[in-house]
This record gives structure tokens, sequence and C-alpha cells, in this order.
């Protein structure tokens, strides 16, 4: 009795998990075919369009307030391909200047996968970007002649002040690696390039809304798909303010006109850059509207290159900019005192080793070496410290602590500067001499040029520039 009872259980039991898996496997079913069914209706049959709204991108301001970088409408033509009709082609092309031939071409173009991953016939595609306002007017007169167009509203941006592109950046169309990258990118969207606009993309670009709307049988627009019920608003960009002196970079760029370099102004107590200029550099205006291609490509070949950014993507030796670093670090390792003398006649002499130095009285101590920017005062230290066996034990642990001070003062590595593409200039390390010597073959004469920021020393101005507002906070950036 008792054993027929746990069997009857037992059935219960199994029997109950097979109807369990059952409903499992139909509610899995059922979405499967109907849910997905019904959600690639919506997104895709001809019942439906949905269009891109697009937010304002957020607004550029300097410290003081003052705009810099809004926003300009522009119009761009758009297709739904499966609502295309016959059509007179002549008729478009005259609206918006372009030949037929182009037409063609932007057709193909545009059903090119690779070109434009986004394609779809039931979604919208963009056709031309950037019309002229005259082109909007002819179109927008007789766009009921052409089924399938419309025309859409987008964001460029207007400059207030004819300079720091660098730093500022721009916005380009989105590449197919873009949309690849983030799917929240379709074909004719706009996207911040270098500066602060591909920095703050997240930022600036705001959150693109959705209107969805509905057809009747025919194909034509209904209006809004169940009152709006859908829809998503688009969320407006943030604005930006900069720690930029918009008027500072003005007069330090008008200071720069025919020159190759770069002006780098930091405030020390904050660390916020004032003004950050590289030299040549190029009008913002030129990389917005329809010739930005033909402009980028200008600017990409000139050989002055006024796309690098000096400030932050070029290194150079720092030459004399760099003592203070070298009397700083004889302080803090008590190789020197402020009193202590190193002579120079007419340079550092050792042996045949000579580097050269200007006129000046000798011996100096420490300020009047900085003042006369002498070359003999910090070879000596150099050696000095780099040699002392008695406190390092060897060459390389003295050097290991020198290249580990320059480091701690800004050198050798990124600053971290919010711009995309800063480079870390380069500091020698005591593998690479050993490479380049050989282990135990080389001491501070054999490199003593890096005294003086030459040898191998690489930094970006910014680097250099830091290294003035560390001393003005003493110690501190
Ligand atoms: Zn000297």
């Amino acid at each position: 009795m008792r054993k027929d009872y746990n069997l009857a259980k037992r059935q219960y039991v199994i029997g109950g998990f097979i109807v369990i898996i059952a409903i499992i496997y139909v509610i899995r079913l059922f979405n499967l075919q109907v849910m997905e069914a019904k959600y690639k209706d919506s997104a895709d049959s001809n019942a439906f369009l949905r269009k891109a709204v697009y937010p304002s991108r957020g607004i550029i301001y300097d410290r003081d307030g003052r705009l810099v970088v809004y926003n300009q409408p522009a119009y761009d033509v758009m297709i739904i391909p499966r609502d295309i009709r016959e059509f007179d082609t002549i008729d478009f092309c005259n609206a918006v200047n372009i030949t037929p031939g182009d037409l063609v071409r932007r057709m193909t173009d545009m059903r090119d996968k690779r070109r434009n991953p986004g394609w779809s016939p039931y979604s919208p595609q963009k056709l031309l970007s950037h019309l002229s306002s005259e082109e909007y007017g002819r179109l927008q007169e007789k766009l009921y002649r052409f089924p399938g167009f419309y025309i859409q509203k987008r964001i460029l941006r207007e400059y207030n002040y004819n300079c720091a592109s660098n730093v500022l950046g721009n916005i380009r169309e989105v590449a197919p690696a873009d949309m690849e990258k983030d799917p929240y990118y379709m074909r004719g969207d706009y996207m911040g390039d270098i500066g602060v606009e591909h920095t703050y993309e997240r930022f600036l670009r705001g959150v693109k809304g959705t209107e969805v709307l509905m057809r009747d049988a025919l194909g034509r627009i209904q209006g809004r798909y169940e009152d709006g019920a859908l829809d998503r608003e688009a969320i407006a960009g943030k604005n930006i303010k900069l720690s930029l002196d918009i008027e500072l970079q003005q007069y330090a760029e008008s200071l720069m006109v025919n020159k190759k370099g770069a002006v780098v102004a930091i405030e020390p107590s904050t660390g916020e850059v004032l003004c950050l200029v590289t030299a040549p550099t190029y009008d913002p205006t030129l990389l917005v509207g329809r010739e930005r291609g033909n402009n980028y490509n200008k600017l990409m070949q000139d050989l002055d290159k006024p796309l690098l950014n000096r400030a932050i993507q070029a290194t150079y030796p720092p030459g004399s900019t760099f003592k203070p670093t070298q009397g700083l670090i004889y302080l803090q390792e008590g190789i020197i005192t402020p009193s202590t003398p190193f002579p120079c006649y007419h340079g550092f002499i050792l042996g045949r080793l000579k580097v050269g130095c200007h006129g000046h009285g000798s011996p100096l101590p420490l300020k009047p070496a900085l003042q006369t920017s002498c070359n003999a005062y910090f070879c000596w230290g150099l050696r000095a410290m780099i040699d002392k066996k008695s406190k390092y034990g060897s060459v390389a642990n003295a050097f290991e602590i020198w290249k580990n001070h320059m480091v701690a003062q800004g050198y050798g590595y990124k600053l971290g500067i919010d711009l995309p593409g800063e480079y870390r200039g380069f500091i020698p390390n005591v593998e690479y001499y050993n490479k380049r010597y050989g282990d135990g073959h080389w001491s501070a004469t054999t490199v003593i040029s890096i005294a003086i920021g030459q040898g191998e020393i690489l930094a970006t101005p910014l680097q250099i520039a830091n290294l003035s507002a560390t001393i003005a906070n003493r110690g501190h950036y």
C-alpha cells in the first residue's frame, strides 16, 4: 500500500515536470515566432516608418562663459527606398544641384552594405547632405513630386571665434567602422572628431529620439502610431564649459602666425589649461558642411601639418627649459646645495668630452647657473649623481632614481589632458642604455647631454609648460 502511494506520487512529480517543460517550450516558441515576428513587422514593414529625431548638440563655452561653438541647422535628403515611385530625375537633380550620374552613384553607394551597414529598403537612408538654403527651398517646394523622399534636419557647428580648432575638434559624418563599434550611430549621423568634440562626444551628442509613423494600405503616412505611444523624445546634449580663455587663445594664436610651434598656458593653482596653441593651425569653419571632405584632405596633405596638435602630439628635445628639473633632482638627492658651485670654462670639459657653453662668470652656484642657462653646471651635476657609486652602489641604481624623479615631474608618460592623441615623450631608462651600450659599459659621461635636455630626451610642449606649473606650486601639479 505504502509502496503504491510512493509510486503514484512519483508519477505526479514526473508528469508535473513534463508539463512545466512543455509550457516553457510553448512560451519560448511563442516568443520566437509570434513576438519577434511582430517586432520585426513593426520595425521593418511598410506599415510603420521610424524617423530619427535629432537632439541639439551641446554648446561649448569658454571659462568666462563666452560662447565658442554653437549649432546651425543643416538639411539632408533622406529616402525610404521602398516608397520611391517613378519620379522626374532631372527635375530632382536640378533642385539639389547634382548630375544624374551623381544620383545613380549615390543610390548605388547607399545599397552597398560595406559603405552602409545599416541599409534596409524599409528604413530611412541618407541620399544627400548639407543642402544650401536655396537648394533646401527649391526641394521643399516640390517635395510632393518625389514620393519616398523627405528632408531631415540636422545640426552642424558654427564658431564664434576663428581659433582653437585643434582644441575644439569638429564633427564629421560617421564611418562604417563607427557604426559597427557603436550601434547608436546610423549612416548620415555626426560624431565628434579630435579635440573636445571627440573626448566629450557622449555628453555633447545627447540621445536621439524616434518618431513612429503609420501608413495606410497605399503606403501614405497616416500620422503617429497610437498617438505617439512608441515615440521617444530626443534628449538634448549637455553644454560644456572649457578651462580655455578664448581671448587669450586668440591672442596667443596671433603671435604664432607664420611660425611653427606651440603655446601652452596652465593655471598652476588648478592645473587648468588656459590656452593651448599649435601653429600652423586652420580655420575651424573649413571642416563644416559639404566641402568638409575636400578641405580635410587638403589639410591632411599640407606639409606643415596643420592637423597635428603640436602642443600635445609633437615631442621635442626640451633643451634649456629642462634644466630646472635637473637642479631639483640634484637638490633632492643631496648632490648639491643651493650654494654648491661648478666650473664652466666655455663648457663642460672632461678628458676628451666637451659640452660647449657661452661666456659667463665661473664657477657658479645653482641660481646664477639657471639664470645664465649654464650647460656645464648641469653636466657636472649629472656626473656627480650618476657616477656616485658610494651613495647608489651602481650607475644603474643611480640612473633608475634619476629616471623616477623625471617621471615624478611629469615626463616620459602622458599627463592625461582630456584631449585625444596626447604623446608621452621619452625618458630613457637603464634597459634602454644597457641595450645600446651594453650592461655596465656606460656612465654619466656617456649620456651627459640628457643633463641639458638633449640626447634622447623628448617632451611635449604641454609637459614643459607643466614643469613651470609644478615649480610655481612648489612641487605639485
Ligand atoms: Zn656655462
